[in-house]
């Protein structure tokens, strides 16, 4: 049996402790040695194509992290061929075996390489230590393992009527030709589950690394390799987007995509699939992503506002608002709102903003330049937008990195865009409502936003409660009450949601592994 896994537990990096010391000096032996150098990775062998494209330092982009080498289009058709050769070999492969590489990548994650990993993620993604140690260590590593567990699960699920006469089996194929994982930057987690993920099924897989993580993307396919993943199985494919997906959409042997990005990316590839389905492919492709959020915080007048205030800081603040699942719109009753104001501006306040790799930085610089200039237009129109007040933050500053204030806005319009549109930065935009119209505002919160990805309501009083659970029953896909909207934990709450948040196929759960496996029933008679 695959062992059993457990969340991998943190460390805290309190000043002084031997943890903190070493991450410490792993970012300084980073800083030093930058900017690394990032191939391609095709059937086990490094390319170097010369097309070169820099990596930065989100909180100080005059330093390149990383100069990684983009894939050009006849690598990417030598990618699909060396992968569909490895595949002969690797499906053979016995489950234990598979198994034992990803168990083992992740004692490498969470050992040998946790602090450079940890290093790459806060430096290249912008992440401070303690998001970098939820993600590229521990979310990561229960991914692996989680994965496994649930794998074995579904290949243990077999018929369970049989005679002397009739033995039924089923067996858990994999896909029929190639999976393409596309990923994204904010989370080395994902980066790592979307192509492991549907490999540890037997599949092979051409992974494209978002191109604002690759650094630690690329350490990671260096552990896959030293766990002993076989040339071909998972092909590092890092480059252009379009010109990638252009070319492996229209590939007969495409089986299926594994994605976590933009709402419009994923339209796209579920419509040029779509199109090529039948008339090319050899089967359906299965979709699977998981996109965009408008998270909201929903509070009921008999919340304790202590919480509240903690869990929306965090939920809309943590790693300058870059999750998906990030408190974007949040709902308060007239009648409580002065001291949730007063509490929110005073722990806004005490927020420190500055390099990833500085250990009392609780916020850093968001992702990009192009990042930067998106959640600058938003700032800009709020302050010409009359239905919008400024409470706290809007200011902005790409000197040495891409800043960006925690911000806090106020709009009587519960239809601003600032209600309804992703920013994917440190923003957070309140609604107030008359504490008696409770329902009616579940209501206006549940229509608002064609995202659903997460949620939470915020009360103490039980009724409340229910009819906030029945109310916003189809708005999030995760579900919190009195927690923030971020920070799901794989084996506990299975992540995703649907409408323009993706086909919630839920990451780390049976629900996605299914995906990425044709089973095939079998009927024996004697
Ligand atoms: N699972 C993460 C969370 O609950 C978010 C993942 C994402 O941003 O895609 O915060």
């Amino acid at each position: 049996n695959i062992p059993t896994p457990h969340n991998q537990s943190l460390l805290s990096y309190l000043p002084n402790s031997k943890e903190a010391k070493k991450l410490k000096e792993e970012c300084e032996k980073m800083r030093k040695e930058i900017p690394f150098e990032v191939p391609c990775i095709i059937n086990g062998k490094e390319y170097k194509t010369g097309n070169i494209k820099e990596q930065l330092i989100p909180s100080d982009h005059k330093n390149v992290i990383c100069k990684f080498h983009q894939v050009s289009e006849e690598l990417v058709q030598e990618a699909v061929k060396g992968a569909l050769e490895a595949k002969k070999k690797w499906e053979e492969m016995s489950f234990e075996s598979r198994a034992a590489i990803f168990l083992k990548a992740a004692d490498l994650v969470v050992g040998k390489y946790r602090y450079v990993m940890m290093a790459a993620t806060m430096l290249g993604q912008g992440k401070n230590i303690w998001q970098a140690e939820i993600d590229c260590m521990a979310e990561l590593a229960d991914f692996l393992r989680f994965n496994l567990k649930y794998i074995e699960e579904i290949y243990s699920n077999q018929p369970k009527i049989n005679s002397t006469a009739v033995w039924n089996r089923l067996e858990y194929r994999p896909l029929e030709g190639f999976v393409l994982a596309i990923t994204p930057f904010n989370f080395t987690a994902i980066g790592g589950n979307l192509p492991t993920a549907p490999a540890m099924l037997g599949n092979v897989v051409l992974w494209k690394p978002s191109s604002t993580a690759i650094y630690s993307n690329y350490i990671f396919y260096k552990i896959l390799q030293e766990a002993g993943l076989p040339a071909g199985v998972i092909q590092f494919v890092p480059g252009t987007g379009s010109m990638i997906g252009k070319i492996l959409l229209k590939n007969k042997d495409l089986a299926g995509v594994h994605f976590t990005g933009s709402t419009a990316v994923f339209k796209h590839i579920w419509l040029e699939s779509a199109k090529n389905t039948m008339s090319l492919y050899k089967s359906y492709p299965r979709i699977v992503g998981e996109t965009g959020g408008k998270n909201f915080h929903f509070v009921h007048e008999s919340a304790l506002i202590d919480n509240l205030v903690n869990h929306t800081i965090r939920g809309a603040f943590e790693y300058q608002g870059q999750k998906c699942s990030a408190t974007s719109r949040m709902y308060i009753p007239k009648t409580i709102w002065p001291e949730v104001k007063e509490k929110l501006i005073k722990e806004v306040s005490k927020i420190k903003m500055g390099q990833s790799d500085d250990p009392t930085s609780f916020m850093s610089a968001v992702i990009d330049k192009n990042s930067f200039e998106n959640i600058k237009k938003y700032i800009n129109e709020a302050e010409k937008d009359e239905s919008v007040e400024l409470i706290c933050g809007g200011k902005y500053d790409d000197s040495v990195g891409w800043f960006i204030e925690p911000t806090i806005y106020l709009t009587t319009n519960p239809k601003n865009k600032l209600m309804q549109e992703e920013i994917f930065g440190p923003i957070l935009t309140i609604y107030i409502y008359e504490a008696d119209k409770y329902e009616e505002t579940l209501e206006l919160c549940d229509q608002t936003s064609p995202y659903a990805l997460t949620g939470a309501i915020f009360a103490n009083d039980r009724e409340a409660i229910d009819i906030a659970i029945k109310k916003l029953r189809q708005s999030a896909g995760n579900f919190y009450i009195n927690e923030k909207s971020t920070g799901s934990i794989v084996g506990q709450q299975p992540f995703g949601g649907a409408r323009g948040s993706g086909n919630n196929q839920k990451a780390g759960a049976i629900t996605n592994l299914m995906n990425w496996c044709s089973p095939r029933s079998i009927k024996e008679g004697f």
